[in-house]
């Protein structure tokens, strides 16, 4: 399997009115062709920032971006139109992301004329039938337009638009946090149905970790900007090595007695997250984390690979993990 991005040493800082926002800062992973990668993180963590960057919504202040062998690093203008129209892009809210004023055909063709440069109107709408029929809307639907529907309607048609430039990557931001649970489901569904038939590559981005039980191949857990752990997905569930990460996997609701057995233990949630203004010096988690020492808040942990591909930022993470697995004396 190749890979099909490669992000390297990313960055983002916005200047705001408070200062500067370190929304990113040097991030890197990769993604295998059809394969999804879950960035996780709390509000303000920068897994927005990091996909909107990828799809071009805005260029990096520093760090590279290779899709498909190619730099798109650059500003999203002058990105090759062939490499624009493969990286697609589904927002949180489709009641903010679809024009309410075009119809359901207008909203799905636009991507037909600029990237397929389908003009032939006939020609137009098949395609447009066909893209409905992909995400199991009927082909009437193009009539109507986006107040007429519902959310997870509305969202099936965001995917359809996305769907329209024969994307191999698609950024999935939050695609299901703004609709009714009982729609959720659905979307998700749809997603990976679409993923099998089409061999697509996902960004999926959320908040919600338990999700990305079903969802991803792989998961990394952003906070403050930075990646502090990355893992396959059954390895980050079951053996979570980050304290940020056990945190998130220790307070999501578990199903199976399975589940239960391996939930991390004795780590609990110091306060707020800090503003991504001035983040903390060294480790950023250390004003949250119950296992912070003075090297924490001066030193910046550097990522340390562990077999599997699985990678940690966290000076103690061995002994943090032996003192919660075996109960151990506090050495820690
Ligand atoms: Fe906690 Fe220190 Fe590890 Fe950061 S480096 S997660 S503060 S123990």
């Amino acid at each position: 399997m190749s890979e099909i991005l490669k992000v390297i040493s990313l960055t983002k800082h916005f200047k705001s009115s408070v200062g500067i926002v370190h929304a990113v800062d040097d991030i890197s992973f990769s993604i295998e062709e059809g394969k999804t990668i879950g960035l996780v993180g709390e509000s303000g963590s920068g897994k927005s920032t990091t996909g909107h960057m990828i799809a071009g919504i805005y260029p990096p202040t520093r760090g590279k971006i290779i899709f498909d062998g190619v730099d798109i690093s650059v500003d999203a203008n002058k990105r090759p139109l062939s490499v624009k129209k493969k990286i697609g892009m589904v927002f949180q809210d489709p009641s903010t992301s679809l024009n309410p004023r075009q119809t359901i055909e207008d909203i799905i063709s636009l991507p037909l004329k600029v990237h397929m440069r389908i003009t032939n109107y006939a020609e137009m709408r098949k395609t447009v039938r066909e893209l409905l029929e992909k995400v199991q809307l009927p082909p009437d639907f193009m009539n109507r337009y986006p107040r007429d529907l519902g959310g997870g309607e509305r969202q099936l048609v965001a995917i359809a638009r996305a769907l329209a430039s024969e994307p191999t990557l698609i950024i999935l931001d939050e695609p299901t946090s703004a609709l009714d649970v009982s729609v959720q489901a659905k979307i998700i569904t749809t997603l990976l149905k679409l993923q099998k038939e089409m061999g697509l590559t996902y960004i999926f981005i959320t908040h919600d970790l338990s999700l990305m039980r079903n969802v991803a191949d792989k998961v990394a857990i952003m906070y403050l900007g930075k990646i502090y752990e990355m893992a396959d997905t059954q390895n980050f569930f079951e053996e979570p090595l980050h304290p940020y990460t056990m945190m998130l996997i220790s307070s999501i609701p578990t199903l199976t007695d399975e589940e239960e057995k391996i939930k991390p233990r004795g780590i609990e949630s110091l306060g707020e997250i800090p503003s991504a203004v001035n983040p903390p010096k060294g480790c950023r988690f250390h004003t949250r984390c119950p296992f912070a020492r003075e090297e924490c808040k001066t030193n910046e942990p550097k990522g340390e690979k562990i077999d599997g591909g699985r990678i940690v930022f966290c000076h103690f993470w061995r002994e943090i993990k032996y003192k919660l697995t075996t109960n151990a004396p506090e050495k820690i």
